[in-house]
């Protein structure tokens, strides 16, 4: 057996989508569904597997999972992973890298087509796409209250979410997988070595459903949730009392700007709330971070929610998550010199470890004329349908994209 390019994911790791269906990674290449667990259909056309038909472990034993093991194990490098192999190829670390390397015996057990008994070490799960949230940087796919939003935009807009797409292959998806209690019963005797459970949505926290899972987690799994911070404190109390006896809960608190720019972010969220909330779940949970989405529309302000939890003595870390796709949310749509300045600037207040990710926006790219007319046009669009108006919120940043 050749192991040039073994890399031990496709064996203990699934990364489920809202619609539940499960890619080998999300590094992986999704393009043609390279990435996903499907099988052929009798017509020769590719079946792609969802949890909401099919259960866990034939999609961890679909014919393209084991393909993409068979090819591992023959020494070839995976179409699907091929993002790896450029990185490093390029000299970089590739997530392959960063992962553990597959023992002897977990090789040895594999049969020669690829099958595997499943044991999950890390499993990614994005709880569907119910949301009480509608933010910019996001679309219909992962956000139930989007989808309005997204069937007016695309009267004009075709280039706005891929729901249609979605929409068509949901269609024959017989159940919400994520509301089914027996899903996560279901999952029992395969997570028996479970070492991380990242747990997302939609969010997740309004799907109690999933907490019955939580039962045999082991103790000593990292359990970590990105959270919206839109609910009532019942709901925190109640994920409290769900997670109290679990020795390492992340609880990653998605939170990108403050006032009202928040509220034009990430519609409908509350400022005030979502302070009160914060304020909650770090008195509950010590593990709690701060995870700030980075867009076109907060990257000249980045350093205003940092001001304002270093002036309210909220000390927890901190860190940026970056909105480049789709294209037209990103910060690469401002000017570059401008960006350069922007960052400058933010390297004499944000502290090393909060800044230093910026460097990405320090180089001369610069998306195209037309990716900048597609955010005005978007922007428009979900300004007339909310009521809203990206001129008078953000007067310095519409000043230089209209320049
Ligand atoms: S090689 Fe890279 S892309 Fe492929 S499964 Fe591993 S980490 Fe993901």
């Amino acid at each position: 057996m050749k192991s040039k390019f073994m890399c031990s994911l496709p064996w203990i790791h699934s990364s489920i989508q809202p619609t539940g269906m499960s890619t080998v990674c999300c590094e992986a290449d999704h393009t043609d569904m390279k990435s996903y667990a499907y099988d052929h259909n009798e017509a020769g056309g590719i079946e792609v597997l969802s949890l909401a038909n099919n259960t866990m472990a034939d999609m961890i034993n679909s014919e393209n999972y084991k393909h993409i093991r068979r090819e591992m194990m023959q020494g070839n490098v995976p179409s699907a992973c091929m993002t790896c192999f450029k990185t490093e190829q390029a000299g970089g670390t590739s997530k392959r890298q960063t992962h553990r390397t597959l023992s002897i015996d977990e090789l040895t057990q594999t049969h020669d087509d690829g099958t595997i008994t499943p044991d999950i070490e890390i499993l990614e799960l994005r709880l569907g796409n119910t949301c009480n949230l509608r933010c910019r940087t996001c679309n219909a796919e992962s956000s139930s209250l989007w989808v309005n939003d997204y069937f007016e935009l695309h009267k004009t807009l075709d280039f706005v979410g891929n729901y249609n797409e979605l929409h068509k292959i949901r269609k024959h998806l017989v159940r919400d997988w994520f509301l089914d209690e027996n899903f996560y019963k279901s999952l029992s005797d395969k997570i028996t070595n479970l070492k991380e459970l990242h747990i997302s949505g939609g969010e997740p926290w309004l799907i109690r459903q999933h907490t019955e899972m939580l039962k045999f987690v082991p103790d000593d799994t990292i359990i970590s949730y990105h959270t919206n911070l839109n609910y009532d404190k019942e709901t925190i109390m109640f994920m409290y009392n769900q997670l109290k006896d679990h020795k390492n809960v992340v609880i990653n608190c998605s939170i990108d700007s403050i006032g009202d720019k928040l509220t034009y972010i990430r519609n409908p969220l509350n400022w005030d709330k979502a302070i009160e909330n914060l304020n909650t779940i770090i008195s509950l949970f010590p593990n709690t971070v701060i995870c700030q989405t980075v867009s076109v529309l907060n990257f000249l302000d980045i350093d205003e929610l940092y001001t304002y939890f270093k002036n309210n003595n909220i000390t927890n870390r901190h860190y940026l998550n970056f909105a480049d796709s789709p294209a037209y949310m990103s910060p690469y749509l401002i000017d570059s010199n401008i960006r350069k300045k922007t960052i400058d600037n933010l390297k004499q207040i944000l502290p090393h470890d909060l800044v230093e990710p910026l460097n990405r926006y320090y180089n001369d790219i610069q998306h195209s004329s037309s990716t900048l007319t597609q955010f005005k046009q978007y922007t428009a669009g979900l300004d007339k349908i909310r009521n809203e108006q990206f001129g008078g919120m953000f007067p310095v940043l519409k000043d230089i994209l209209w320049n």
